[in-house]
């Protein structure tokens, strides 16, 4: 006899973290050389640090944290103070 299951378990086994992105175009993800493009979702520059849209944390001495847990060095030169754009 067969049992039939037609119920299919939707899991996933590798956490997706880029899914999230709504904004258009969409955001780079973490692992795209671009990943610094992304939208701003979370900014604590009393902390030295800002979450983009695709996870990857960026530090206020230029390193990054990708949501993989892959660190970046910082490769702007210290020192310089970042221009931020006001709209
Ligand atoms: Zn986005």
């Amino acid at each position: 006899m067969t049992t039939s299951s037609s119920r299919t378990t939707f899991t996933t086994p590798q956490r997706k973290t880029t899914s999230m992105c709504q904004h258009q175009p969409p955001c780079p993800s973490a692992d795209s050389t671009d990943r610094e493009a992304a939208q701003l979702v979370a900014h604590h520059p009393e902390q030295g640090w800002s979450l983009l849209c695709n996870g990857v944390l960026l530090f206020e001495d230029t390193g990054e944290l990708l949501p993989d847990g892959q660190v970046i060095a910082p490769h702007r030169p210290l020192g310089t103070p970042r221009v931020t754009a006001a709209a």
